[in-house]
């Protein structure tokens, strides 16, 4: 009872921006001001909480804020795309304090690539000057399938040799640290609801544009995660039934169509990419892709095929859009930033124009507000969310 009543307090001094009185504490959370005194000087002592001003209001006595400690807890977190794995830092606040990005190894070696990850989070906390023993845990954002219980990875379409990787504890072993795991999506729709402001509240899709395509899903204001952990599964939504050919026997599946691949692919065709890429090298992919991009901005052929891709895309918003009666759109990933010249007004007049509710409410069409790092900071966020998070099924994960 009494973590869970420190828990609540944490939460409450979060949620007030400028700071909060004991008084005011007593008045939030129910707790009598003998348990709140006791309570704060416990978190005073341990460092997650300080002492701010002194405010005197009227004759009462002088009422003290507490603020959270910034330097109180550390958080890392990763997110592991077929692509770039990127890293960040966070205080208890939520604030990045670090990040570092690299390449994703294209070798079929799980252990070799965790073993890369621990040693690029030990250079991340020397580098950010952080106390290491005050990093309280790793969060790891993985594509799906994931077995959420298992902290496994299980044979995600664009990792190769990745079969059923136990991510959570070899990561764990590597860095001696707790580790959590969660899906890609769902962790930058987590990471949009704590951080994202305004944009972050309601109902909404994050969808993710990246090698593979995906949704994240909040709904009045609560992460969705479906019976296993595993909502979000968008990649084999038929937008194109003469498009390309995917691996689960279909043609024109979303995620295959969307597929840098693909598009390149169609660029060489078209014959404003040269013909010797190498398709099946991901890395040479992506810088093709980000030519075409680059070729895309001048108009022409370049810029049709990108304009193809929007309209898929567009077809299965609207569909998830309608399904579930979202507030907004909100898309992210490694590619965003290089697509988003062309997710422009067409897109959101064809969104808006096709939200069946649009007499009742308006449906919006944003990029995040947290860069190329939403993932990441959505799986540290995760490891923060224990902290204060009252939610049983979050201090379930952690069991
Ligand atoms: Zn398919």
């Amino acid at each position: 009872m009494g973590d869970f009543n420190q828990t609540v307090i944490l939460d409450a001094i979060r949620r007030s921006e400028a700071g909060i009185s004991r008084t005011a504490l007593a008045q939030v959370t129910g707790l009598s001001g003998q348990a709140i005194t006791n309570i704060t000087r416990r978190l005073i002592d341990a460092g997650l909480v300080s002492e701010g001003e002194r405010t005197v209001n009227g004759r009462g006595k002088p009422r003290t804020t507490l603020n959270l400690e910034p330097s109180g807890q550390y958080a890392i977190g990763v997110h592991l795309d077929p692509v770039v794995l990127t890293y960040v830092a966070l205080d208890l606040t939520g604030r990045t304090i670090g990040r570092a990005q690299q390449w994703t190894p294209t070798v079929r070696d799980p252990q070799g690539v965790v073993a890369g990850m621990a040693e690029e989070i030990a250079v991340l906390v020397r580098e950010t000057g952080i106390d290491r023993a005050r990093v309280v845990g790793v969060g790891i954002a993985a594509p799906g399938p994931i077995d959420i219980e298992r902290g496994i990875v299980i044979d995600p379409p664009n990792l190769a040799g990745w079969g059923q990787v136990p991510l959570r504890e070899a990561l764990g072993e590597a860095t001696g640290l707790p580790v959590l795991l969660d899906k890609d999506v769902t962790a930058a729709a987590s990471a949009e609801r704590w951080a994202g402001g305004a944009q972050g509240g309601g109902s909404f899709v994050f969808f993710y544009l990246g090698t593979g395509v995906g949704a994240g899903l909040v709904i009045g204001g609560q992460v969705m995660r479906g019976s296993s952990q595993n909502v979000g599964e968008i990649g084999h939504i038929t937008v194109d039934p003469d498009g390309p050919l995917c691996f689960c026997g279909r043609r024109g599946c979303l995620g295959e169509s969307s597929q840098p691949r693909y598009l390149v692919q169609r660029g060489i065709l078209a014959g404003l990419l040269p013909a010797d890429i190498d398709l099946a090298d991901p890395t040479r992919v992506e810088e093709a892709f980000g030519v075409l991009c680059e070729l895309a901005a001048a108009g022409g052929e370049a810029r049709a095929i990108l304009l193809e891709l929007v309209d898929r895309i567009a077809k299965a918003v609207e569909d998830i859009a309608n399904l579930l009666d979202l507030d907004r759109v909100i898309f992210g990933g490694p590619h965003w930033s290089r697509l988003r010249p062309f997710f422009g007004e067409r897109l959101k007049a064809t969104l808006r124009s096709r939200f069946l509710a649009r007499s009742i409410h308006q449906f919006e069409v944003v990029g995040t507000s947290l860069g190329e790092d939403v993932g990441a900071v959505g799986a540290a966020s995760l490891v923060l969310d224990h902290t204060f998070s009252t939610n049983p099924s979050v201090l379930l994960l952690n069991a």
